[in-house]
Order: structure tokens, then C-alpha cells, then sequence
């Protein structure tokens, strides 16, 4: 459920083509990752949780459904052996995270006691001293109180449920299997474990919905009072239900114009909720801005363990391959389990960083951005920035540039011309 801004570049393949025979990991690969990557300290770890109880018809996150116990046990003591292989040896990245986020499919749907020995397996294998947040999706529903109680005893401080909607038509226009009711449970629930902090996912722009029923959703969002909201525009995925849906124009998608006023609307509303954006998508109140996220766009590296689970390390990138089967085959015979390695060029990374921090509302800090790439963006972008400044998609402020509210409607068309 977790949306991090999905971007292909040129890949090169210099790497992946010594490690790799027709996309094939070979066997005297084990810990590849080992003889190129550098020596850093990797301050994010990302964990996939293949399983969810139903597939959602607009998404195309790897997920299954319809798992048996056993086989989400076995899930648990592979990931953890994949973990195992980042923590042995004396050289290539060290993981000492400072954030923690499971995201999925659906990790709640992990039965209690597995989830525990994850969640402290995981702490025998890395150093998890630095960690100051541990966020964990959940689906309404699929959480009680003494499941809460056990994430937050274990050490995770963060939530994150994926409400989309309040509204059933609007639920069942998205195959979601939930009440509304249940998202307010939930969250009693976790309030009651005592967490502290926690998120929404709403989505908007759904076919049929009004501005009405989208400020009705908002508001009863609002009302239960979490620190962080995330609001997305519903996207038509390639090869999702819910995309040959409205292909074959059983269903029609929300006019542009509309899905932009919801957008308006929903930064105004939060910010007057004291919820002010802080990304095109996120907002919470201050303070409570989601540190995994905020390290996924400032270009920080951090590990991703499970089928399809997608790490970066300084320039490196690489998925995890998107096949249950195909990943615990790999973890079994400690092999690699990434299908894709790419290595950016020093001018694809400065590209990349500008396209990422452009999400953010402070936009591209000219310090920090010079801090994390050693350029300083005036210089790097001297005819781009006052080009889209003449244009009235970007403004400068005090410490950098950021997206004009003209320049968040194309927002994804601007930061794209970082990268060109
Ligand atoms: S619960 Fe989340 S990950 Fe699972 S199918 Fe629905 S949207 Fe996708």
C-alpha cells in the first residue's frame, strides 16, 4: 500500500550483466551485493509482506491472496534468512536503520505469533538501537487491540491504515472489503495499545465520487484525529481490474478538472486542520512527517527485504524479484533475490534528487541538496529553473525553489524535466 514515486531510468547494466546470465542470479553469486556496493552505513530498511486478503481492483502492488498460515510462517523465517545475509560478512553496507517500514500487501495479515518473531528476529540480526520510527500497514479489520498491543511491545510506533474511502459505494467501486466502522475501530484500537502515531490512506478522484463525498470522506478522516493523512489520486495501473473496467467503459474515470479541485481542496482543508502538506500526497501536523518517506525523497539508501521489495543503496538500485516462489527459491539456496540492478551515473542521481525533492512542498534546498550531491542546484539547473520560474510552475524561495500551485498540477511534468 505504500506509495514511493516509481521512476525508470536509463539502467546500466555493467554490474547485473557480470552477476547475472539472462537475468538468471547464479549460484557463486552469494553475497554479490558485497563486492560493489559501497561501504556505508544503510539508515532504511523497507520489509514486503506479500499477502493480503483480497486483491483491491485498482492495485498492482505484489500481493497474494488467500494464503495458508504455514505458508506465511515459512514467509517469516525466509525473510528473516534473507536479512541474515545483509548483517554477515565484514564488507559492503551495514543496515543500522533509523527507520523501519512494513508495507505490503498487507502485514496484519500475518497471525500474531508470526508477526512477533518477525518483528524479533529481525532485532537479533540487525542493530536496531538507532531506530526511532517502525511503521507497519495495516488494513481496517484486520487488527484488534491485543494485536496492536504486541506490534507496539515489540517496538513499532507507527500505523498505517488504509481507509480510501468512508463511503461504501466508493469502497465497493474499489473492491475494498471493509465498513468504514472498521477504520474507526482500528484505530481505537491502536490508540488504546497505546500508540501515538498513526496514518490514513484516503484515495480520491474515485469513479463516481463527488467533491461532496470526497470532503464527506475527508472530514470523517479528520475526525479520528491520527497525525498523518495520505491522500492519492486513484491511477490506472496497466494490467489492474479496475483499468480494463474503464477500457471497456463500464466505468469512467473522474475528469481531470475535478480530480485537481479535489486535490486543491484537500490541502486547504488539512492545512486549516493543522495539517499542512508536506509532500504533493502527504500531510500531518508538524512533527509528524513520515521519516521513511522523507528519506525515500531525499535520495537516502535503505535495504528492502521480501518479493518485490525494492532497495537503493548510493546509486544502486534493485527489486527484489516480484515472485513468491521465485524469491524463497533464491533465499533457500542464498542466492540473490533481485531480478533488476540498475547504477545511476552522478548526473542521473543529481537529476533523480532534484525530481524527488520537487515532491516536497519546501521543494529543492539549495544546502541540502548541495550537502547530499556536492553541486550546487542554481548552477546544475542555470537554464531549467528560470525557464519553469517564466512559466509559473516553480518559485523561489528564502532556501530553494519549490512547485507553484500552477506547478503541482503538472507536477510529474516538471519534475520530469530534471531528469530529460
Ligand atoms: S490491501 Fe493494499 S496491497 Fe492488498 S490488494 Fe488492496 S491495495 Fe493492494
Amino acid at each position: 500500500m505504500s506509495r514511493v514515486a516509481r521512476h525508470r531510468v536509463q539502467p546500466c547494466y555493467d554490474v547485473f550483466v557480470q552477476l547475472s546470465v539472462a537475468g538468471q542470479p547464479q549460484t557463486d553469486l552469494v553475497n554479490w551485493q558485497r563486492r560493489g556496493l559501497p561501504e556505508i552505513v544503510v539508515a532504511g530498511l523497507y520489509l514486503h509482506v506479500p499477502f493480503c486478503f483480497h486483491k483491491c481492483h485498482y492495485c498492482d502492488f505484489y500481493s497474494l491472496p488467500r494464503q495458508t498460515p504455514e505458508r506465511m510462517e515459512r514467509f517469516v523465517d525466509l525473510v528473516l534468512r534473507e536479512a541474515q545475509g545483509w548483517a554477515q560478512g565484514s564488507r559492503g553496507p551495514v543496515v543500522r536503520p533509523e527507520s523501519v517500514f512494513f508495507g505490503g500487501g498487507t502485514p496484519s495479515l500475518l497471525p500474531v505469533d508470526a508477526m512477533r518473531r518477525l518483528l524479533h528476529g529481525l532485532r537479533n540480526v540487525f542493530d536496531l538501537s538507532a531506530v526511532t520510527e517502525w511503521t507497519i500497514e495495516c488494513n481496517p479489520a484486520t487488527v484488534d487491540v491485543a494485536y496492536c498491543r504486541m506490534l507496539h511491545e515489540s517496538g513499532v510506533n507507527r500505523l498505517s491504515f488504509g481507509a480510501q474511502s468512508f463511503d461504501e459505494r466508493e469502497l465497493a467501486m474499489l473492491e475494498r472489503h471493509h465498513h468504514p466502522d472498521d477504520v474507526r475501530s482500528s484505530i481505537k484500537s491502536a490508540r488504546d495499545a497505546g500508540f501515538e502515531r498513526l496514518n490514513v490512506d484516503l484515495i480520491y478522484a474515485i469513479p463516481g465520487q463527488t467533491m461532496a463525498s470526497w470532503e464527506k470522506s475527508l472530514d470523517a478522516a479528520l475526525a479520528l484525529e491520527t497525525e498523518h493523512l495520505s491522500c492519492y489520486g486513484l491511477t490506472y495501473e496497466p494490467n489492474t481490474p479496475i483499468t480494463a473496467r474503464q477500457r471497456s467503459g463500464q466505468i469512467v474515470a473522474a475528469e481531470e478538472s475535478l480530480e485537481l479541485a479535489m486535490l486543491h481542496h484537500t490541502r486547504r482543508r488539512l492545512a486549516a486542520a493543522g495539517l499542512p502538506a508536506y509532500e504533493i500526497s502527504n500531510y500531518a501536523r508538524p512533527g509528524a512527517e513520515c521519516r521513511q518517506n522523507l528519506m525515500y525523497w531525499n535520495g537516502g539508501s535503505y535495504i528492502g527485504l521480501g518479493p518485490a521489495a525494492a532497495s537503493h543503496v548510493q546509486g544502486w538500485r534493485w527489486k527484489n524479484r516480484s515472485d513468491l516462489r521465485a524469491w524463497e527459491a533464491g533465499v533457500e539456496r542464498d542466492e540473490p533475490p533481485a531480478a533488476d540492478v540498475e547504477c545511476l551515473t552522478a548526473r542521473q542521481r543529481i537529476g533523480e534528487l532534484a525530481m524527488l525533492q520537487l515532491r516536497l512542498t519546501r521543494g529543492i534546498d539549495f544546502d541540502s541538496f548541495h550537502h547530499l550531491t556536492g553541486v550546487d542546484a542554481r548552477h546544475e539547473f542555470a537554464d531549467l529553473l528560470p525557464r519553469l520560474a517564466g512559466l509559473g510552475l516553480i518559485e523561489q524561495h528564502a532556501h530553494g525553489v519549490r512547485l507553484t500551485e500552477s506547478g503541482l498540477n503538472v507536477a510529474d511534468a516538471v519534475s520530469g524535466e530534471f531528469i530529460g
